[in-house]
């Protein structure tokens, strides 16, 4: 090989090899945007349509199908799952859709992370109208699907409706169940329905619909009696487990604790 040979390799072979390798890199990164983009995609369709067959699956009664960002009532009703808006927590709390209502993961189990997170608190946040509907949407509504249960020597009322009356007396067979030294927790009742505000609020909470009970006080801890927001639990989780088991959350598992509280919610127990 001669010199000028050589010259005219290094001339035209290698700025050509580099501009290989740049494109290479460069069709790398593209390519890696576009999976990263599907992925996103695909990730936030699966995030929606698994918020919304969580609801199918919990409430079969009342709900047909769910397609894109729209819930089918069976009574031919439509609700939009995500209305889109950035929201803080507190904005979640006032103004919820469905999407923010089951955005949180409910930990079920006896491996939550205690005490909560700021703010995690699966469950305390509801799109009312999405309780109406279903449990009524007034008072003389929701006592006409009421029934009275005998909680452990206390008349409560409960709702019928999802047969949340039947889940209530199979929890009492199981917590009948446990040992003599958990029956403090429970046996005594500070109620059930209630029809009436959150304090200091425009909302309803889960008492207002039949399908809540707060269960002995006098070992409870509660974020409203403490405004330190100190975080404190005395109720032993084998008291909780079984309200889950029968599709109950616990009140013990939020930032704003509330440990005697249990809420008939199924959509937030299937993981
Ligand atoms: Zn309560």
């Amino acid at each position: 090989m001669n010199k000028t040979k050589i010259i005219l390799l290094l001339a035209f072979v290698i700025p050509m090899l580099f501009s290989f390798q740049c494109n290479e890199s460069k069709n790398k990164e593209t390519k890696s945007e576009n999976i990263t983009a599907s992925k996103q995609k695909k990730d936030s369709t699966k995030t929606t349509l698994t918020g919304l067959q969580k609801l199918l699956k919990a409430y079969p009664n009342f709900l047909d199908k769910a397609d894109g960002n729209k819930l089918y009532w069976k009574d031919g009703a439509t609700m939009i799952y995500d209305d889109g808006k950035e929201k803080t927590h507190e904005e979640k709390l006032e103004n919820a859709d469905i999407e923010d209502m089951i955005s949180q993961e409910y930990v079920m189990g006896a491996k939550w992370s205690e005490p909560p997170a700021k703010n995690f608190e699966p469950g305390r946040i509801r799109y009312e109208p999405f309780f109406e509907k279903m449990y009524g949407n007034s008072q003389s509504a929701v006592t006409s699907n009421l029934t009275t249960i005998n909680w452990f020597g206390t008349s409560v009322q409960v709702s019928t409706i999802n047969e949340v009356d039947k889940k209530f007396k199979a929890v009492m067979e199981d917590l009948e169940k446990l040992l003599e030294k958990y029956h403090k927790y429970f046996k005594k009742t500070a109620g059930t329905f209630n029809y009436r505000k959150i304090f200091g609020t425009d909302r309803y909470n889960a008492h207002a619909f039949g399908i809540a009970i707060d269960i002995n006080t006098e070992y409870s801890d509660y974020w409203q009696w403490d405004k330190s927001m100190k975080y404190k639990n005395r109720i032993p989780f084998e008291v909780a487990e079984v309200f889950e088991k029968h599709g109950f959350i616990w009140g013990a598992k939020w930032y704003h604790y509330d440990t005697m509280h249990s809420e008939y919610r199924p959509e937030l127990l299937f993981n």
